[in-house]
Formats: structure tokens, sequence, C-alpha cells
């Protein structure tokens, strides 16, 4: 019989979560194996809105502690990723008829600034006069002027891929894509059954699952004890052509509801996102934008854009699932959004974790707090200095 090949930790699932635990254990110097059933960083981490955020909408839940981790996560990365983030700054217009009012935004944005102990480009606001001169094609009738404040965008998934990148050429770390989790042993140390082009089997001591919205699914799969708890709330964008849609700036279009983003990146302008609760049975992987998400997003860039002529410079889509977990206590019916976006880790079986929730910007915590605890339960020390280290582009 073949000697089959033991790791410390396996990681399930090589979205930006999975990537942080990821680089984390090895860091530490743990044997790690890192699987998905697709390539990494291609679903809810490549389909975000690629900010790195505080989350300014989340002061209206009064969520400050989320907040202000997340803005410490925005400019931890800003200091250790400068060749993928980029500061910008971005503007809230405001009208007679929105539904926040102009000094409501002005106390949230100082609010915001001050979370981010003053780490943040400070905040300001804009007359009318000066908005129109930065941004002509805006609409004028009922406008104020605009408040702004300060976030980071960034390539979700070339970030998360050099993530990865960085420890998987250690001796320590290995990865395999493409290659699906069927089997799980009661007990540790774990014996996994895997497959790609064909099956094999590993075996590991701990086993962490970071399957975001999928998780559901790949519990009831593996038959492990586990009540559903993703909300599945699906977010889509409009990928669109920079020479045919000016915006120098991030603009946040206020809906009745919710915000709306547009912002520029180097090669394009990215509007969005829809919020759309979908059913549990449905496919989560590979997802397009729905011909209602794509009218809802151009009805309300049409409110703030009207010369401009968005259907002819639509070049392309994203569309994701959020991973929400449902807050204890409360029914399946509550709306995503007011789902919390603070992370939970669950343990369905012993040495066995589910790290599920949180956002793109705070998964070096969501692996800290993961990998933290693991070592504890084992009497070992946890050094928080070591994902502290920067990580560049690669040359090619
Ligand atoms: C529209 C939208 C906009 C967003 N915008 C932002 C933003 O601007 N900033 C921000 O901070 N956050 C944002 N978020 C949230 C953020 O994108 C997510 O919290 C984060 O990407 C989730 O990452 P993840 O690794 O947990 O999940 P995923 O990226 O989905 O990774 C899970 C992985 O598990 C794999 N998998 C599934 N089943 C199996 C199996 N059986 N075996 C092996 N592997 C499996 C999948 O292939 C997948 O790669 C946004 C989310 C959405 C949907």
């Amino acid at each position: 019989m073949d000697k089959i090949s033991h790791f410390d930790y396996l990681i399930v699932g090589g979205g930006i979560t999975g990537a942080g635990v990821f680089r984390d254990l090895v860091l530490h110097n743990k044997k790690t194996l890192l699987i998905d059933k697709k390539d990494f960083m291609s679903q809810t981490s490549a389909q975000s809105s690629k900010m790195l955020h505080g989350g300014i909408r989340y002061l209206e839940h009064l969520e400050f502690s989320l907040v202000k981790e997340a803005l410490n996560e925005k400019n931890t990365w800003k200091d250790l990723a400068p060749s993928f983030t980029r500061e910008l700054e971005f503007i809230i217009p405001i009208y007679k008829n929105s539904p926040h009012s102009f000094w409501k935004l002005y106390a949230g944005v100082k609010l915001y600034d001050s979370l981010s102990m003053f780490r943040n480009k400070p905040s300001g606001k804009l007359s009318k006069s000066e908005l129109l001169k930065r941004m002509p094609q805006l609409n004028s009738k009922g406008l104020i002027g605009a408040i702004t404040y300060h976030d980071v965008i960034i390539d979700d998934k070339n970030f998360g891929k050099s993530i990865i990148e960085s420890v998987s050429n250690k001796k320590q770390g290995a990865t395999l894509e493409n290659t699906e989790i069927l089997k799980v042993s009661e007990s540790s140390p774990f014996i996994i059954t895997l497959k790609n082009e064909k099956e094999f089997t590993i075996s590991a001591n701990e086993i962490i699952f970071c399957t975001g919205p999928f998780t559901d699914k790949v519990m009831k799969q593996l038959e492990f004890k586990w009540k559903p708890k993703i909300l599945p709330s699906k977010g889509s964008h409009l990928i669109l052509d920079k020479s045919k849609i000016s915006c120098p700036y991030p603009v946040v279009i206020q809906e009745e509801n919710r915000i709306i983003f547009l912002i520029p990146h180097d090669d394009f302008v990215l509007l969005g996102t829809t919020e759309l609760k979908l059913s549990p049975g449905e496919n989560f992987f590979d997802l397009s934008i729905s011909e209602d998400e794509k009218k809802y997003l151009i009805k309300n860039f049409k409110h703030y854009f009207p010369s401009l002529e968005i259907e002819n410079a639509i070049i392309g889509q994203t569309a994701g699932v959020r991973p929400l977990v449902i807050k204890e206590g409360i029914s399946e019916n509550q709306t995503p959004g007011a789902a919390s976006r603070q992370h939970l880790i669950f343990h369905p079986r012993n040495d066995c974790s589910i790290l599920i929730g949180g956002k793109y910007t705070t998964f070096r915590k969501m692996a800290a707090d993961v990998v933290s605890q693991s070592f504890a339960k084992r009497q070992e020390p946890y050094y928080p200095h070591l994902s502290l280290k920067p990580i560049h582009k690669s040359k090619s």
C-alpha cells in the first residue's frame, strides 16, 4: 500500500479566507495543504467590490467595533502591500431628497476617521459648485453638495493569489486546485478522501473549512452534524468601459435603503452592487448577473449621471454570494442587509473548525483568530507579528 501524505492542517477552500489561514499556518511552520474544488480565488473573493474598507454603512447599525477592526486591517494592508492598494477619495453626493442628510453624513465620516485612529486620509465636504467642477456630468438638479472620505481599492483576485504564492513555495505549504473533498473520517488524525483526476487519500491532524457561502452544502455532502447557517445573498456588478464612463473619483450612489458604488480602477469602472436573497438549494458557483439586477444598477446610475450612456459602456459583469451568517436567535427571514458581517468560528467535530462570515478586508484577523484558537488548544505559542510580513507583486 502507498504511504499516504500527512499534514498538520488541511485547509478546504482557497478564497481569501483560506488563503489567509494557509499563509498564517505556513508562516508558523505548520505543514499545511490548501485545496479548492475550483481554481484558487475564483469564486466570491474575485467578485467583490474590490475595496478594503471599514464599511461606512455599518455605522448606521452601530457596529463600531467591526468598523474599527476593518479600518485597522485596511490601513495595515495599505502599508504592507502598497503595490496592490490604492487609497482614493470617495464622494457621496447629497441631493435634497437623499435618504441621509448632509450633516448626518458629515458626522458619520468624522466618526469613520476617528475609528481609524486617524490613519485614514481626512474626510471633508464639497459645495455644489466645487463638486460640479470635479464631476460636471453629475445630475445638478436638487444637488446640495458632497461629503468625502477615503478608502482603499484592490485587485481582489491577484492580491489573494499573491497571499497564497507568498508561502506556497516553502517546504511546508502545499496547494491543490480543482480538488474536491469527498470524505472525512470521524476523528483526528483524519483520513480524508480527495478527488481531482482521480480519488486519493491524505491524513491531517486538523481541518479548517474556509468554504464561505458554500459551507452548508459542503457540510451536507460530508454528512457532518450541522445546522445550516448561511443566509445566501447575491451581489452583482457591471464592468464599464473607462473610455466611455468618465469617473475620476469613486462615487457613492445613495439608493433608498442601501448604497451602490461607482469605482474607477486602472482598466475599467465597477458599478455595484445588488443584493438578492438566494434560496439555499440554488447553485452558488460561477454566477452571472440577472437582467433585473442589471436594470436596477442602470436605473440608479442614471439618477446620478443622466447624460452618460451606460448601456453602450458595459463590457462585463461579476456576481458572487456573500457568506452572511444567520444571527443566532433570528430566523432565516432576516434581510441580508441586516445580517452582521462579523466572522464566526464553529467546531462541528473535535479538531475541525469552520471559519465563515467576515469580509475580504478582515481576512488576516479572521485567520489569526482561528489559528491562535487552534494553537491555544494545543498549548502552542501564536506569533501575531508573522502575518505582518509585506506582500509584493511578483516580477512576471
Ligand atoms: C458582491 C460582493 C461584494 C463584496 N465586496 C466586498 C468589498 O468590497 N470588500 C470586502 O471586504 N468584502 C466584500 N465582500 C465580501 C467578501 O467578498 C467575502 O467575505 C469573501 O470574499 C469571502 O471569502 P471566502 O474565502 O470565505 O469565500 P470564497 O471566496 O467563496 O471561497 C470559498 C472557496 O471554497 C471552495 N469550495 C466550495 N466547495 C468546496 C469543496 N467541496 N471542496 C473544496 N473547495 C470548495 C470554492 O471553490 C471557493 O473558492 C463582497 C461580497 C460580495 C458577494
